[in-house]
């Protein structure tokens, strides 16, 4: 018999192609730095800092704000990054740089 050995455990279970579950940090796969990976709002998806700037310490293009998804429901359901253009933050104002940013492949180094 089985039991008596200690093979009690369940099989394991088939791997799910539809499992997302993800328990790693995302890491970019260049330099191995912590991201974070947002959707934007033009269904494409970014990489950013995990940390905020001051808009002075980021170039323009590389300025992101992260918003709730504006929904009904008084909760935010999602947070989306916007990029921030049109007006300038004030030079203090945190923005979360886009990681590519500070991105520096190992190998880049000369
Ligand atoms: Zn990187």
């Amino acid at each position: 018999m089985a039991v008596a050995d200690g093979a009690t455990a369940p099989p394991r279970p088939e791997h799910d192609p539809d499992d997302v579950t993800w328990i790693e940090p995302p890491v970019c796969p260049e330099c191995g730095a912590l991201i974070r990976i947002y959707p934007t709002t033009c269904d494409r998806w970014v990489s950013l800092a995990p940390m905020e700037l001051p808009a002075k310490d980021v170039p323009e293009a590389f300025r992101w704000r992260l918003m709730p998804l504006p929904t009904r429901s008084p909760i935010p359901a999602d947070i989306v990054a916007v990029r921030v253009r049109g007006i300038d933050p004030l030079p203090s104002e945190p923005v979360v740089p886009a990681h590519s940013m500070m991105c520096v492949p190992e190998w880049g180094e000369p």
